[in-house]
């Protein structure tokens, strides 16, 4: 069994990122963070994406709305950020207040800046098998660290647990598209599939993303099956000073002893997210370029 170090996955697509980066001579890469209201995990999360846009030298602005901005409010800025040449990616982190479609604010991205891959043209654009379309950054992170891995995904039977629009559906999508990573036979399941274990236990490929803390049990997978653990799920835990830890969807400690290949959490998916965000703003700035070459 190998344990897969996201991490250092991560840490040597940033590197190549960063050498690119270095080559560009008059601009350098932009990406704005929206947060809004003061979720602390939303917190978290942007401060890790600037701290790694800073160390590879893409240029990162946060903006900071309360939880009473309108829809108009905020969608007259992401209107603005739209036309600004300066900008080359945007990100809303979610979630979002209730007041808030957020679909309609992320498909109000424009899809060249779409860096989040969340806007219905990018994943119109993805089903096409379309180079250009941004992917979701977890799913395309998932990818990257499959390639990555050396695990072969042609003709394998991946299962997916999850159906939504930020990691189930198109992760599944991308697995499913002709090409290296790609052309494995996908099934989802989801919370109205019944006997799921009948279905996971046939998996060559098991990608968990629930959000249900340890769900997937040693019974529910095939022995030598690779194991990715989507899952971030924060459990109550006292020895520590914040008074939780990070678990995923994966009983960890029991898969791992059967599994070929598995995902930490944390340590796994997570890093390869924020990486892909990187590498979807480069190709954000790459394409801006060669728009105004093609004027
Ligand atoms: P959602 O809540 O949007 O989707 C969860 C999916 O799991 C739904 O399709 C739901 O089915 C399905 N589901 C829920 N319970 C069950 C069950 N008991 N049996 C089978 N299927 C079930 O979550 P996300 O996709 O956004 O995220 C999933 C997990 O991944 C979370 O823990 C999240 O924190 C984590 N995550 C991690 C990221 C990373 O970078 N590592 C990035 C994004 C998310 P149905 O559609 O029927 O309701």
């Amino acid at each position: 069994m190998e344990v897969i170090d996201g991490n250092a996955v991560a840490s040597d697509l940033l590197e190549e990122l960063a050498k690119k980066i270095q080559t560009f001579e008059d601009q350098k890469p932009c990406v704005v963070f929206i947060r809004v209201g003061e979720d602390p995990a939303s917190i978290s999360y942007v401060r890790k994406k600037e701290k790694t846009a800073d160390k590879i030298g893409i240029e990162s602005r946060l903006l900071i709305f309360p939880v009473s901005i309108s829809e108009d409010e905020l969608l007259d800025k992401i209107s603005e950020l739209n036309t600004d040449s300066s900008v080359h990616g945007i990100l809303v982190q979610a979630p979002l207040p209730s007041h808030i479609d957020d679909r309609k604010v992320f498909n109000y991205v424009s899809p060249n800046k779409d860096v989040d891959g969340f806007n219905a043209t990018n994943l119109g654009l993805l089903c096409q098998e379309n180079k250009d379309a941004f992917a979701s950054c977890t799913p395309a992170g998932i990818l990257e660290l499959l390639k990555r891995t050396l695990i072969d995904t042609e003709g394998k039977h991946v299962v997916v647990l999850g159906r939504s629009l930020i990691v189930g559906k198109p992760v599944g999508i991308l697995l499913l598209q002709k090409g290296v990573p790609g052309n494995a036979t996908v099934t989802y399941c989801h919370s109205r599939t019944p006997d799921l274990a009948n279905h996971t236990q046939q998996a060559d490929i098991l990608i968990a993303a629930i959000g249900k803390p340890h769900f997937v049990k040693k019974s529910m997978v095939k022995p030598g099956a690779v194991v990715i653990d989507v899952g971030i799920n924060r459990i109550t835990d006292r020895s520590r000073k914040s008074g939780f830890r990070l678990v995923g969807d994966v009983n960890f400690e029991e898969v791992s002893n059967i599994s070929s290949f598995i995902t930490p959490v944390p340590g796994g998916v997570g890093p390869m997210t924020v990486a892909m965000l990187m590498k979807n703003t480069v190709k954000a700035f790459e394409q801006s370029l060669d728009q105004v070459t093609n004027q």
